[in-house]
C-alpha cells in the first residue's frame, strides 16, 4: 500500500502546469525543426522558424508558449493500493493546483474559463475547474498526465458516426480544409475511433499525449489498423497542401495518432481533436515518496534557427499610415510595423458594435480614424515586460463585426490569425482595407515586440480590454489585401498542385 499526501499530488500537479507552459515537449521541437528543414514554401518556413524561436525563447524566458494558456485536462490513472492521505477530494485537489499554478507571482498564466457558458460567462479568475478523467488500475502508483489546450485547436475538434462500411480516412480528410488555420498548424491531429460518441472523443483527446513517432513507424511498418491509419491520414493531410498557418506548405501535420476501441456493430464513431503549436503536455508519477517535477530538457537541445524574413520585409511606420498606402501591400508580403495599435478581441468588439449600432459615442480616446486593431487577449506582464506573452486570436469570431467597424470608425487594417469567412472579406474588399497575420504560437516572440502598453477603453475586460500597444518591428504578413485577395485560399491551393507535381498556377 502506497500513502500519496495531499500537498505532494497538489505541488506536483502545479509545478506540471507550470512546466508545460514554457516548455514544449522536446519531441514536438524536433518535429517542428525537421518540418522547417524541408518546407520550401518561404511563408510557412518563416512561421515555422517563429514558433521555433518563440519556443527556446520561453525555455530561457520561463514565460508562455502561447497567450492562451488553455483548457487543463488531467488524465489520472490510480493504482487500487494507493491510500490517500488528503482532507480533499481528488477533484478538489487538482483544481488547486490549478489555481496555485495560474496565479503563480512569477509566471502569471491567463484565466481563460468562463463558468455558466450558455449564460453569464463569467471568468473564474484562476482557471478552474479542469476536465479530469480518473481510472482505477492495478498497483500502487499515480500516474497523471497534465495537458493544457488553446480554445484555437480545441474548437476545431469534429466527431461523426460514419456507417461501418463508410470510407473512415476520406471523412477524415474531408474534414481537415473546412478546420482552416485556427488550430495553428502545423500540430498533430488525435484521432479516436469506435466505443461510443463521448468515448471516442476521449480517445482522440488522449491519443495527443503521445510522444511524436510517425518517423519511426514509417520505418519499421505498420503493426495494426490503426497504425495504418496513421501514416494514411498523415500523408494525405499534408497533400492539400495547408501548410503552417494555413499560408500553403508541405508540413500540415506532424504526427497523426489513432487510438481505437471497440464498438457497436451498427456504429462506427469517429472523433478528431487537432492540436496545435502550443502542444503542451508531461505525465509524471507518484509513488509515494515525495512530490515529482519533470527534468527540465536543456537548452542546447533547442536548434538554431534564424528567422529569414527580416531582411526582406516592408517596414511600416503605423504612425504615417493612411487608407491610400495600404492598398499598396501585396498578398504574402512580410511587414514590420512599427508605431501605435489598438487591440481589441470578442468582448470589446461586441461592446464597441452594440455602441455604434445604438448611435451612441464610442469611450472617449477610442479612435480607429487610420488605424489598425489587433485581435489579442495577453497575458499579464511581470518584471519589466510591457505585456506579457501577446499572440493572436483567431479573426474568424470578429468576422460577424467587421463590416460595422470598417463602415462606421475610419479602421484601416486588422491583425489576427488564420483565413477571414467570405463576408469579412468582401468587405475588406468594398472598404479597399487589409487583414495580416501574426504567427499563432509565437506570442512571446511577438510581446518582446510591443514597448508600452495602455489601456483605452473598457478597463473591466480584463484581458479583453482595449489597449494602445506601442510596436517596434512587430512581424506580420499580408493575409487578405484591398483586393480581397486571401493567401489562406491561394497559398494552398498552390502548394496542393506543387505536392500532386502539377504545374502551379495561381489562377
Ligand atoms: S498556438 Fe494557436 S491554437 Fe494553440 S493555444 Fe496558441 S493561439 Fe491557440
Amino acid at each position: 500500500m502506497t500513502t500519496i499526501h495531499q500537498e505532494d499530488f497538489i505541488e506536483s500537479i502545479r509545478n506540471a502546469l507550470q512546466y508545460i507552459s514554457y516548455y514544449h515537449p522536446m519531441d514536438f521541437v524536433h518535429a517542428m525543426h525537421q518540418a522547417y528543414l524541408k518546407e520550401q514554401s518561404p511563408a510557412a518556413r518563416d512561421a515555422i522558424a517563429q514558433i521555433l524561436i518563440n519556443s527556446r525563447l520561453c525555455a530561457e524566458g520561463h514565460r508562455p508558449i502561447c497567450q492562451d494558456t488553455g483548457i487543463v485536462t488531467v488524465f489520472l490513472e490510480i493504482g487500487m493500493d494507493v491510500r490517500w492521505d488528503s482532507q480533499q477530494s481528488v477533484e478538489d485537489m487538482v483544481n488547486e493546483a490549478v489555481s496555485r499554478a495560474y496565479r503563480d507571482p512569477d509566471n502569471p498564466l491567463r484565466a481563460s474559463i468562463v463558468a455558466d457558458p450558455a449564460g453569464t460567462r463569467g471568468n473564474t479568475r484562476d482557471n478552474t475547474p479542469a476536465v479530469i478523467h480518473m481510472k482505477m488500475v492495478a498497483g500502487d502508483r499515480v500516474s497523471i498526465t497534465v495537458a493544457a489546450k488553446g480554445a484555437g485547436s480545441e474548437n476545431k475538434s469534429r466527431f461523426t458516426n460514419l456507417n461501418p462500411s463508410d470510407e473512415l480516412v476520406e471523412w477524415v480528410v474531408d474534414q481537415v480544409p473546412g478546420m482552416g488555420a485556427g488550430w495553428c498548424p502545423p500540430g498533430i491531429l488525435g484521432i479516436g475511433i469506435g466505443g461510443t460518441a463521448e468515448k471516442a472523443m476521449l480517445l482522440a483527446k488522449q491519443s495527443l499525449m503521445a510522444p511524436i513517432d510517425i518517423q519511426a513507424l514509417r520505418q519499421r511498418g505498420p503493426a495494426s489498423r490503426a497504425e495504418q491509419l496513421r501514416l494514411e491520414i498523415h500523408d494525405r493531410v499534408n497533400a492539400l497542401g495547408i501548410g503552417a498557418q494555413g499560408l500553403g506548405g508541405l508540413t500540415t501535420v506532424l504526427d497523426v495518432k489513432v487510438l481505437d476501441y471497440p464498438t457497436h456493430a451498427a456504429s462506427l464513431p469517429v472523433a478528431i481533436v487537432p492540436n496545435c503549436a502550443a502542444t503542451r503536455h508531461v505525465h509524471l508519477e507518484l509513488d509515494g515518496s515525495g512530490p515529482v517535477f519533470p527534468e527540465p530538457p536543456a537548452l542546447s537541445e533547442w536548434p538554431e534557427v534564424h528567422w529569414e524574413a527580416a531582411g526582406r520585409s516592408r517596414k511600416v511606420n503605423l504612425d504615417e499610415l493612411d487608407a491610400a498606402a495600404v492598398r499598396d501591400w501585396q498578398p504574402g508580403e512580410s511587414l514590420l510595423l512599427s508605431g501605435h495599435l489598438l487591440t481589441g478581441r470578442d468582448a470589446a468588439h461586441k461592446r464597441i458594435v452594440d455602441s455604434l449600432s445604438k448611435g451612441e459615442a464610442l469611450p472617449e480616446g477610442l479612435d480607429f480614424r487610420n488605424r489598425m486593431i489587433y485581435y489579442v487577449g495577453p497575458v499579464d506582464p511581470v518584471n519589466s515586460e510591457a505585456v506579457g506573452p501577446a499572440g493572436p486570436t483567431t479573426a474568424t469570431r470578429m468576422d460577424k463585426f467587421t463590416d460595422v467597424l470598417l463602415d462606421k470608425t475610419g479602421l484601416i487594417g486588422m491583425i489576427g490569425k488564420a483565413e477571414r469567412g467570405a463576408k469579412a472579406i468582401d468587405s475588406i474588399k468594398k472598404h479597399q482595407t487589409v487583414y495580416l497575420i501574426a504567427t499563432g504560437g509565437a506570442a512571446y516572440l511577438i510581446s518582446k515586440a510591443v514597448h508600452s502598453a495602455r489601456v483605452i477603453a473598457y478597463p473591466e475586460l480584463g484581458m479583453e480590454a482595449v489597449y494602445e500597444f506601442e510596436v517596434r518591428d512587430m512581424p506580420v504578413t499580408v493575409a487578405v489585401d484591398s483586393h480581397g485577395e486571401s493567401v489562406h485560399r491561394t497559398g494552398p491551393a498552390i502548394w496542393k498542385q506543387h505536392i500532386a507535381g502539377i504545374a502551379v498556377t495561381t489562377e
